[in-house]
């Protein structure tokens, strides 16, 4: 991911944290028109129908990992790398999934405190780093 594109990427996410005084992602996804369903997901904790900008979320996720899956759903969303559906998947090592990474670390830093600022746009480690944040009840 080139300096640019990260530079992009936070001044998106930091609108989008200004159009809610809430500052946890479900709300803020809500606050700007987006869906967010709980739903009995098997094979993967979360997902985003990029046409209809429906988030889903596995309701076996504790309720923190599923404000970081609502974080990078909204990033795929908001940043429009969207291909129709697209995944919560550390295994992807694709740009879009980097760049959904960045987006939610920008959008709910709390989440992000044990990381490197400069691990952010070193792909396979920080997607490894995301989806090791995620934890099922
Ligand atoms: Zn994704």
């Amino acid at each position: 991911m080139t300096k640019d594109r990260l530079e992009e990427i936070y001044l998106l996410a930091h609108e989008a944290r200004s159009h809610s005084w809430l500052k946890n992602p479900i709300d803020i996804a809500e606050a700007l028109g987006y869906k967010v369903i709980l739903s009995n997901l098997k094979e993967i904790p979360a997902f985003c129908d990029c046409n209809s900008g429906e988030i889903y979320i596995s309701n076996a996720a504790d309720k923190y990992s599923q404000q970081i899956l609502c974080a990078h759903e909204l990033g795929h969303l908001i940043l429009d790398n969207c291909n129709s559906v697209s995944l919560f998947d550390e295994t992807i090592d694709s740009e879009s999934e980097v760049e959904a990474n960045a987006f939610a670390y920008y959008l709910y830093p709390k989440a992000f405190v044990r990381l490197n600022n400069e691990d952010i746009s070193t792909g396979r480690k920080f997607n490894r780093f995301v989806a090791s944040l995620i934890r099922y009840k």
